[in-house]
């Protein structure tokens, strides 16, 4: 198991848990960012934002309007006929990527664009994105 303790006291941690708990975040991935667990746009399959080899986890930051957000996405009123296929293709493109993934044992962790940004601005993870 995953284990902070060896870079962050006790109370630093419970600070940082604290501020980045709610309900639409998983904490502990947003953690291990934190900790630079993970590298940053590896060139791999499905191009994942984040992989840990070590640990076998592909992380997957969903921008709001191509991964058709159910808070902020969009889709243009013109060319409608366009855009739709083209959204669904890519939401498609993404779950085959997952299940390539979850079938050669990685784990798959999808995080919205949104739930980040407000987590950086909150966190200054400057070195984040
Ligand atoms: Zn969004």
């Amino acid at each position: 198991m995953w284990n902070m303790a060896d870079i962050f006291s006790k109370k630093k941690r419970s600070e940082i848990m604290s501020k980045i708990r709610s309900k639409d975040t998983k904490p502990e991935i947003i953690a291990k960012l934190i900790l630079k667990e993970f590298e940053y746009q590896p060139k791999e399959f499905g191009r994942p934002d984040f992989i840990n080899y070590k640990k076998k986890i592909v992380l997957f930051i969903d921008g709001c309007f191509w991964h058709c957000c159910p808070i902020h996405s969009k889709i243009p009123e013109q060319n409608k006929g366009y855009w739709i296929p083209k959204l669904e293709r890519n939401l498609t493109r993404a779950k085959e990527v997952e299940m390539a993934y979850k079938m050669a044992g990685w784990r798959v962790v999808r995080i919205w664009e949104h739930e980040l940004s407000k987590l950086r601005n909150r966190l200054s993870f400057q070195k984040l994105v």
